[in-house]
């Protein structure tokens, strides 16, 4: 692509690189950014560098949050005993949006694919085990619908039954492969309560 100057090239292959943009996307953002004021360029940059500094993960749940302990984690309301088990914090914010759940979750983040060479070391794993030595009287697995969600909730299954601690699957009333930031609250909130021992 040498049709524009090094530093359009640059920025365009920069934006290219991201998830879900596309080269045609990509250098209508750059375009779109080149024509933006300088101050608001500043401030997108900045927005960028500040969260990648700030934003951590939490040392309970694993969620990522400015503190050192997320939101739910620190919250005196929420049942403690009760972990959800999710694959990212956006299926995490799905949950909290529908204001139901008064449990507290542990971020995955990913879920196991033998395709994509993603084992039970690369997501959160021995940090859940870890999270069952304290007082939890259910671990409810959230992730996926989808083969690498289903094929977590399996192993999970597996690594938790023998410790006694009840562990439960929530129902599948949500589409195959459907990420579950998408899915609406009513049927989140119907998966959950209909939600069965694996
Ligand atoms: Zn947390």
């Amino acid at each position: 692509m040498d049709l524009y100057s090094g530093h359009i090239n640059k920025l365009i292959d920069e934006l290219a690189a991201l998830p879900g943009i596309g080269a045609k996307s990509a250098q209508r953002l750059a375009f779109h950014m080149i024509n933006m004021p300088k101050e608001r360029v500043e401030r997108l940059a900045k927005s960028m560098i500040d969260a990648k500094e700030n934003v951590r993960y939490c040392k309970e749940c694993y969620t990522l949050t400015d503190q050192e302990l997320c939101r739910v984690c620190s919250s005196q309301k929420r049942d403690h005993s009760t972990i959800m088990v999710v694959e990212n914090s956006r299926d995490l914010a799905a949950y909290e949006k529908t204001g139901k759940y008064m449990g507290v979750y542990h971020v995955l983040h990913g879920a196991i694919s033998p395709m994509l060479g993603i084992g039970p070391n690369d997501i959160r794993l021995k940090e859940l085990m870890a999270r069952l030595k304290g007082e939890v009287s259910e671990v409810i697995v959230a992730t996926n619908s989808s083969l690498e969600g289903e094929t977590t909730a399996m192993y999970i299954g597996k690594l938790i039954k023998p410790t006694g601690i009840k562990v439960t699957r929530i129902a599948s009333g949500v589409p195959v492969g459907g990420d579950l930031e998408y899915i609406d609250e009513v049927t989140l909130l119907r998966a959950l309560e209909g939600r069965t021992e694996l």
